[in-house]
């Protein structure tokens, strides 16, 4: 796959993009901005004794302050302790009926200033976003949540950040040796170092979990069953595994049942290129759900940690954990040396037969090979160019196709005066809104008394994107005097989207019979939405020719050659989707002629088809179309009739309903 040129990802309007689509990842998570502030280039690479350490203290005790408090109370100020060349951030959230056992959950908030490999002259800050501002997100996710009076816990929670772990462990070696609480009280402690962070490509769905084998076998279920709550592949590891390269090993030889989160060291790690932008948000959320799940049943006081320190230094089911993550990982063997290539594919052999022998032959003379040969493969997952091997975007779009019914009153197959109103505040829990019979009153109003009724829509929506309506033709188009009405297609959508284009069918049948649509110029229209940064997708309207007469089935067969064409002078391969009132009834043997073969000539799907819905006679519809680039996969349809769309006495707000498909999006790899 490719990688990417690091120097593009700053502009700021990809940045900005950047912003926006993590920020509805996370729906409406502070994570985000705890590590964009934290890892930002004003903090200096958070190095301990430098004023950039202090900013990160401070933002670290502005977000704490509300939610818990200084836990070193005996000192002047008591959210921090300082030790020789450094200072911890520590704060308590106080148990209810538990509150003298303690359960302590941290990560160290420092990193290396400008002491990491330069990865381009220009960029001398180690912003340390996934070590550790991710795991100190994590930390301040799990306290935001345990603030919650709702959640409010019963043991008391030790919150931790320790200064001058890049220094060796120092910060919470200080506070063993001078302990805020009781270290006999701490029942356990959760450590998170490098979240959010993918080691490979092929491994962007794993994580570890080390060392909860230190608190017992309640410990390690509670572990088993935290980490089971998410799609995430959290491998638990014995300690040894963990390489005593965080601080959950200094808790360890205090005593303290712990259990060490992290994504393990990639190639990113400790260079300048650990920053924003290799920070995978979605992974970190799971992890930090993880976190909340795990700690809800300590604090609640359902699981009690019990050290234990004689368990045995690597086990069978580590070989079967690490079996599985390097299968995984021979995908982008691709990305090695030769000589580390056949590294890993060594410990690949080595690790198979260690778990084909099964468990009863596992012994000591597994040992060697098993940790000697994770460490070399670790040690070479370093090496690769820094990387965030962020998935491709992807995500999910409600679309909404409606025809509302909008003629004036007297001549409308709905109520629209009183009904329009009640639609319209509706339509702002769709990402994209398709509407037809949706016309804007002019002004002056030359047709008072009658009126239409969009600008009604239009004043209710909050999306950021409205089409411009077409104005009313009113007999005035020479090229058709019958006409008073425009296409009535209008959209609103919450994505970027180029102006609408407007296409009227080239002909229609009937003025005061064959449905009268030769009183509007109906017909298509089409934009172009953005679904993320260079991710594109084309959006047709379209109303098509009413009435059941032979007349109005030629015009409609003449209506479907005309979108066809349209789509097909598309670039080759463009992703579409096609909404709107079809006029066509999958019952009908014609009609489902004519949508037959709109569909074989433009390769579009219908979605209530794929899906099965039950309902192909229905004539409101809405298609859609992959690419090589980017797959949409339906996810629900319905044809809303009895929930939302209807009024004070159950009635459907317009002679149509509205159809609701839900499409997944995925961009392909690479
Ligand atoms: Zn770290």
């Amino acid at each position: 796959m490719g990688r990417w040129v690091r120097g593009s990802f700053t502009g700021s309007g990809l940045r900005v993009v950047l912003v926006a689509t993590a920020l509805a990842m996370l729906g409406g998570s502070c994570a985000f901005i705890d590590v964009s502030v934290l890892s930002s280039d004003a903090y200096d690479g958070r190095a301990n004794n430098t004023a950039g350490s202090v900013l990160a203290q401070d933002y670290l005790i502005d977000v704490l302050t509300p939610i818990a408090s200084g836990a070193n109370t005996g000192a002047a100020d008591p959210w921090r302790q300082t030790f020789a060349g450094g200072t911890n951030v520590v704060a308590v959230i106080p148990g209810t009926d538990l509150a003298d056992e303690y359960v302590m959950i941290g990560a160290h908030y420092d990193h290396l200033g400008s002491a990491c490999d330069q990865l381009e002259p220009s960029d001398t800050v180690c912003n340390g976003a996934t070590d550790n501002a991710t795991g100190v997100a994590a930390v301040l996710a799990v306290a935001r949540h345990l603030a919650n009076p709702a959640n409010a816990p019963r043991r008391s929670v030790l919150l931790t950040f320790w200064d001058r772990e890049e220094d060796g462990l120092l910060g919470s070696t200080a506070y063993v040796a001078d302990p805020l609480v009781p270290l006999a009280d701490t029942l356990a402690y959760i450590n998170f170092d490098i979240q959010g962070a993918n080691l490979l490509p092929s491994l962007r769905n794993y994580s570890f979990a080390i060392a909860s084998e230190t608190g017992g076998p309640a410990f390690e279920a509670a572990v088993k069953s935290a980490v089971e709550s998410q799609p995430l592949q959290s491998q638990r590891l014995s300690s040894i595994f963990g390489q005593g390269r965080s601080d959950y090993a200094v808790l360890i030889g205090a005593g303290v049942p712990s259990v060490f989160f992290t994504d393990a060291n990639g190639p990113c790690y400790h260079t300048t290129g650990d920053d924003l932008s290799v920070v995978d948000f979605g992974k970190l959320d799971q992890q930090m759900k993880i976190a909340i799940e795990l700690s809800t049943g300590l604090v609640d006081g359902s699981v009690t940690p019990t050290f234990d320190g004689s368990a045995p230094v690597a086990t069978y089911a580590d070989a079967v954990a690490l079996e599985a993550i390097i299968a995984e990982s021979l995908a982008d063997l691709d990305l090695f040396s030769p000589a580390d290539q056949a590294t890993v594919q060594a410990f690949a052999n080595t690790i198979d037969g260690i778990v084909t022998d099964g468990e009863a032959a596992f012994g000591s003379d597994d040992l060697g090979p098993l940790l000697g040969g994770a460490s070399a493969v670790v040690s070479i997952l370093a090496t690769g160019e820094c990387d965030g091997f962020l998935p491709p975007p992807s995500g999910q779009l409600d679309v909404l196709t409606y025809n509302v019914a909008g003629l004036p009153e007297v001549l409308s197959g709905g109520s629209p005066a009183v009904n329009t109103p009640l639609i319209a505040p509706l339509l702002n829990d769709f990402d994209v809104v398709l509407l037809q019979e949706s016309w804007r009153t002019p002004v002056p109003n030359t047709l008072d008394p009658l009126r239409v009724y969009h600008e009604i829509l239009e004043a209710g929506s909050t999306h950021s994107f409205q089409s411009v309506p077409a104005p009313l033709p009113l007999g005035n188009d020479p090229s058709r005097p019958t006409a008073q009405f425009s296409d009535g297609l209008n959209r609103f959508t919450n994505l970027d989207s180029t102006a609408v284009t407007r296409s009227a069918w080239t002909s229609c049948n009937g003025v005061a019979d064959g449905a009268s649509d030769c009183l509007a110029f109906k017909g298509f229209s089409m934009s172009t939405l953005t679904l993320a940064e260079g991710v594109t997708v084309e959006v047709a309207n379209l109303h098509a020719e009413a009435g059941g007469g032979a007349a109005d089935e030629a015009v409609r067969v003449q209506n479907y050659v005309e979108p066809a064409a349209a789509i097909n002078a598309l670039p080759a391969d463009s992703p579409l989707i096609v909404g709107g009132d079809f006029n066509l009834h999958g019952d009908d043997p014609v009609d489902a002629a004519v949508l037959a073969t709109f569909l074989s000539a433009t390769s579009l799907t219908d979605a209530c088809a794929a899906l099965v819905c039950g309902d192909t006679d229905r004539i409101d519809r809405v298609l859609y179309r992959s690419s090589a680039d980017l797959a949409f996969t339906p996810l629900s349809w319905e044809a809303d009739g009895t929930t939302t769309f209807v009024d004070g006495s159950g009635t459907p707000l317009s002679d149509h309903l509205p159809i609701h498909v839900v499409l997944d999006w995925q961009v392909a790899e690479g």
